[in-house]
């Protein structure tokens, strides 16, 4: 019979190391959070090799009084958490008192430290979680902690180090998402001898993600802000152009903690719905503030996720934030990142403090734009509000070609007119200003010229007015209107597509599609949605099956969503056509104004070249 017997205490402790120290990384993420939590401004962090041999970390912060420096390394030693009732509202970033324990267990430690205002400091070293020598000694106000030979006493877990440089990078990883957590504090990072990066401390998003992430990531990057009562979230989107080819610059962050959430994944993959070619994704840095007690942290070892309180909430804040950003004019990276106007792109500090839950709702998300203009606007422009109840309109509707336009629905009002691109959550948008411009002209039958003050825009006018008819015809709940064909076209179809027609035939009956079986496999196409010409049916509906037998879409939304993009494709415009001057004016004036951005395969309608670049192409300027 095996005996049972109690763990010594050092064991318990190796075992207990592995869950918060799994490689020298998690070194570096707790000793920085030791920091943070210690008040302090400036943090070294020093590595050699890839961190197992030695890490360095230094802080200004309050420091340890003599009589604390050696039970920081006992298990369950913490300043920071008296009792349970703590627990349900954390507002440091340790509070388990593991860390210390743990790097100690499996390590060379020595510890400096002074208290801000003693005469003099106290040193500590621990070798395997023992104490070794202790006494008076004389430091810097703050702490330095000096971590070598991780894991020499632990071999198996060595031996699961990856090499040298993996680990490194690993280590710079993981500081640079500490020190974009905490825009206040100043992180220097030393790899080998050499500076790998450094934050300023300055307490600004811009300029932490300026310097941490570089000028390449930031000049994509577009201001990102809301909050409700208890609830904030602020920092930077990539515009869909600027998509990535992974999640890797994606950086949420919860009360200053970088976390991992699928949650908040979500909320920002979805407001890029239809934006973002398929395979980008977007890169963002986004702060969520909250109440302590709206999280909970405890949820895992590294403290790297965590659990929401109110999921639904907090997921449609940043869903909508985003949104918003994706769809406010202003390219806030470029105006907040270059130095001499990055004043003007801070919205002013007020703004979100001061504004009730409820009046920014009915502001209709409006934020101050980056270059001092408002969005919103005085009387003249009272604020319009979008009724649920009406029938989706817009001034912009173009006439299509031959498709009957039943009067009911297509009557433009001017009370419906409303940008297309906002989704149900925002209550009420304004019709966004179309500043003074000139259309030029049309080059190979494809792109409109227009100039706007020093701007030479270019618009796409397929693509732009294919986003036009998606938002449209997207924005419409429940069945569209349907136009029946006076000679139904044929359609054959195979067997699996015949099953597809059988699993998606609700959907496309309607989204204004009929389709009548005719024997052997084929169909006669009895009607298709209004937009689209009676010759494109068959054209439309093939491409229809080709998406649905590829059978990419996730959801239902999105299956309609493509099926939409199909009408939209074959309903709009086509290069290379003739386009009458009123129908050109109304697709400038569609993307002038901003309602229209990006295709619905998340390519740009419009490219735009400024004067300057002009100016500088003809070497007019250097
Ligand atoms: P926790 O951070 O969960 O409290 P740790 O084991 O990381 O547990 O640290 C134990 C205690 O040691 C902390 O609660 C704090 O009082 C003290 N401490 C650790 N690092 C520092 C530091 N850099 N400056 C001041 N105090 C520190
Ligand atoms: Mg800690």
């Amino acid at each position: 019979m095996p005996v049972i017997h109690v763990l010594a205490p050092h064991v318990a402790d190796m075992i207990a190391a592995g869950e918060v120290v799994e490689r020298p990384a998690s070194v570096i993420k707790e000793l920085m959070e030791n920091a943070f939590d210690a008040g302090a401004k400036n943090i070294t962090v020093e590595m050699k090799n890839g961190g197992a041999t030695y890490i360095r970390v230094t802080d200004d912060g309050c420091g340890m009084a003599p009589e604390d420096a050696g039970v920081a390394f006992l298990r369950h030693a913490t300043s920071k958490l008296r009792d349970e009732r703590g627990l349900e509202a954390i507002g440091t970033m340790g509070f388990r008192g593991e860390a210390l324990a743990a790097i100690s267990a499996v390590s060379h430690v020595e510890l400096r430290t002074r208290r801000r205002g003693d005469n003099e400091g106290t040193f500590v070293s621990l070798s395997g979680g023992d104490i070794q020598e202790m006494g008076p000694a004389g430091c810097p106000e703050g702490t330095t902690m000096t971590v070598r030979d991780l894991f020499f006493n632990t071999p198996a877990r060595l031996k699961f180090l990856k090499s040298d440089r993996s680990e490194a990078s690993a280590c710079v990883q993981t500081a640079l998402r500490c020190a974009l957590g905490r825009p206040e504090i100043s992180v220097r990072f030393i790899r080998d001898g050499k500076e790998e990066f450094f934050s300023p401390g300055d307490g600004r998003q811009d300029s932490c993600v300026y310097t941490l992430l570089g000028r390449e990531l930031a000049a994509s990057l577009l201001l990102c802000q809301s909050r409700d009562e208890s609830l904030a979230v602020s920092g930077f989107v990539s515009s869909p152009a600027a998509g990535r080819g992974s999640r890797a610059s994606q950086f949420f962050f919860c009360n200053g903690r970088c976390i991992k959430s699928a949650l908040l994944q979500a909320a920002l993959e979805q407001a890029y719905k239809n934006t973002l070619l398929t395979g980008r994704y977007p890169a963002c840095v986004l702060y969520l503030e909250m109440s302590p007690g709206a999280v909970d942290v405890n949820v895992h070892p590294a403290k790297t996720e965590v659990k929401f309180t109110n999921e639904r909430r907090v997921f449609d804040l940043v869903y909508n934030a985003v949104k918003y950003a994706l769809e406010a004019e202003t390219r806030t990276a470029q105006v907040a990142l270059s130095p001499s106007t990055r004043k003007a792109a801070q919205p002013r500090a007020d703004f979100y403090q001061s504004m009730r839950a409820e009046d920014f709702r009915q502001s209709g998300y409006a934020v101050p734009g980056p270059a001092g203009g408002e969005r919103r606007s005085g009387k003249d422009s009272a604020p319009a509000f979008r009724s649920p109840e009406v029938p989706y309109q817009t001034r912009l509707d173009l006439p299509v070609r031959r498709a009957p336009a039943p009067s009911a629905v297509r009557t433009p009002s001017p009370a419906a007119a409303r940008p297309p691109h906002v989704e149900k959550p925002v209550q009420n948008v304004e019709t966004p200003p179309v500043p003074d411009h000139k259309i030029l002209g049309e080059a190979m039958k494809t792109y409109i010229l227009v100039e706007r003050g020093e701007e030479l825009i270019l618009i796409d006018k397929h693509a732009a007015h294919e986003r036009m008819l998606f938002d449209r015809l997207r924005s419409r709940e429940g069945a569209l209107m349907s136009q029946t064909l006076l000679s139904p076209a044929l359609l054959r179809l195979g067997p699996e597509e015949q099953e597809l027609l059988e699993k998606n035939g609700e959907l496309l009956q309607e989204l204004g599609f009929e389709l009548e079986p005719f024997g052997e496999g084929d169909y006669a196409v009895r009607a298709v949605p209004a937009e689209l010409a009676p010759e494109e049916a068959s054209a439309a509906l093939e491409e229809i099956f080709e998406k649905l037998r590829k059978g990419t879409a996730p959801s239902a939304q999105s299956v309609r969503d493509q099926v939409l993009h199909t009408v939209a494709c074959k309903a709009a415009i086509k290069a290379g056509w003739d386009t009458q001057g009123p129908e050109l004016e109304r697709l400038v004036e569609a993307v002038l104004s901003g309602q229209v951005k990006y295709c619905p395969h998340g390519r740009p309608v419009s490219v735009t070249l400024t004067k300057k670049e002009l100016d500088k192409q003809f070497k007019r300027i250097v």
